[in-house]
């Protein structure tokens, strides 16, 4: 190969805010059949607002529910934990992660703690399931689009929530794009299927294929799925819940600005601007190259 040739593609790509770990990688990027997205702070802001909150219980103020998950959720990175602890906030509660004697996180499930000798679990209809022992199904009366939530207070479920979030600006040119250089696409997340649905509307069914309601070792499966079915794979995530995805990807692409430091190491780009419209010029840029030395 040119080293030359190889070397001025990674230099423009860093220039373009793409931090490009090396030659192999960019040819690895030229082969490129399919890119898997997560959702959620990848497709999407990952900026939660809290649409509604309430006690469900005659015996448990609205107070004191946000106290506990506030409390709670202060302990997780989670991007629907930093809206839960921000809609306490706005009702004057502040969260005292100190009073979390115990706590623990499931992954694409939720959040388990222990306040003041209480238990508490928090998160989606998988928590639910865990604590009820019994599958949950969906409300009737649900909003379009909102990932709803529930608040169990010593295996009694005494709270709800519903949050939303908002696509990225560029998202839909972005997976176009790709599209007209004959990639497959794929969004990938732990997120409820109506909440993916309605990312999926507002990119105008854009992607061609929506895997919903994961577990990050399903997003790893499903990502060696696409590597045996259609050839090589891109994973692009912001690290949580999907790290392990980021790995078994033949490239992985992390987001620069929100993701965590492990998927920064995992990955072999990061996209230091956030801006998933750098993939489909990495790609080009990828092939273009590819042809140059060949
Ligand atoms: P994604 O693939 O969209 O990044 P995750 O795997 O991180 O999703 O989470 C999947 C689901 O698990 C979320 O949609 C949410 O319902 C629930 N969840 C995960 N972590 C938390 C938390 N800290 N608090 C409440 N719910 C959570
Ligand atoms: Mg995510």
């Amino acid at each position: 190969s040119t080293p030359v040739a190889t070397f001025c593609a990674l230099l423009k790509a860093a220039r373009i805010g793409l931090l490009i770990k090396g030659g192999d990688v960019l040819e690895a990027l030229a082969k490129t059949r399919v890119v898997a997205f997560d959702k959620t702070g990848t497709i999407t802001k990952g900026e939660f607002k809290v649409v509604e909150f309430q006690s469900i219980s005659s015996k448990v103020s609205l107070e004191m529910l946000l106290y506990w998950v506030s409390s709670i959720e202060s302990k997780s990175s989670h991007p629907m934990a930093a809206a839960l602890v921000e809609h306490a906030r706005s009702h004057s509660i502040e969260p005292k992660p100190d009073s979390v004697k115990e706590f623990h996180i499931y992954p694409g499930e939720g959040i388990y703690g222990e306040v003041d000798g209480r238990n508490i679990h928090i998160g989606n209809k998988r928590i639910a399931a865990r604590v009820l022992c019994e599958t949950v199904p969906n409300m009737e009366d649900m909003k379009e689009g909102v990932t709803y939530g529930y608040v169990f207070l010593d295996m009694v479920p005494v709270g709800t929530y519903a949050l939303s979030d908002t696509c990225r600006i560029g998202a839909a040119e972005a997976i176009k794009e790709l599209k007209s250089l004959g990639i497959k696409t794929a969004m990938l997340t732990g997120d409820s299927m109506e909440a993916s649905l309605h990312a999926q509307r507002q990119l105008n069914h854009v992607v061609e294929e929506v895997h919903a309601e994961l577990l990050p070792e399903d997003k790893v499966q499903l990502i060696g799925k696409l590597k045996s079915r259609e050839g090589s794979t891109a994973m692009v995530g912001d690290g949580m819940n999907d790290a392990p995805a980021l790995a078994m990807a033949d490239v992985g692409i992390s987001m620069g600005v929100s993701g965590s430091a492990v998927a920064m190491e995992t990955s072999h780009i990061t996209l230091m601007s956030n801006d998933i419209r750098k993939i489909p010029r990495a790609i080009r840029l990828a092939r273009k190259t590819r042809r140059m030395i060949i």
